[in-house]
């Protein structure tokens, strides 16, 4: 049973690597958003990303936000993992707002 317990913890460690790199990649986080032509892109670029716990595309967006965080107009899409049911956030910024 303990060889069981370490491959669990070995498991939990390698998901948890997982989760920082999706926090770490492009959307991740507000000061580094994904750039998007449109809104709709955003949702469309959002549904197609696997779940980093559960490696399908099993993101689906709950709400659909507009915010400005230190200034900077962002889209914040707050979603949930219909498999392992862990909600997750991604940020995405328009390109039509970089010209202005
Ligand atoms: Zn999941």
């Amino acid at each position: 049973m303990s060889r069981d317990r370490s491959q669990r913890q070995k498991l939990e460690r390698i998901l948890e690597a997982r989760e920082r790199l999706f926090q770490l990649a492009p959307g991740g986080a507000p000061d580094n958003p994904i750039v998007v032509g449109s809104a709709s892109l955003g949702e469309a670029r959002a549904t197609s990303l696997r779940c980093p716990r559960c490696d399908v595309p099993s993101l689906r967006v709950e709400e659909h936000t507009a915010d400005t965080v230190r200034g900077v107009r962002l889209r914040t899409l707050r979603m949930r993992c219909a498999r392992c049911g862990r909600e997750r956030r991604l940020w995405f910024k328009l390109a039509s707002m970089l010209a202005n």
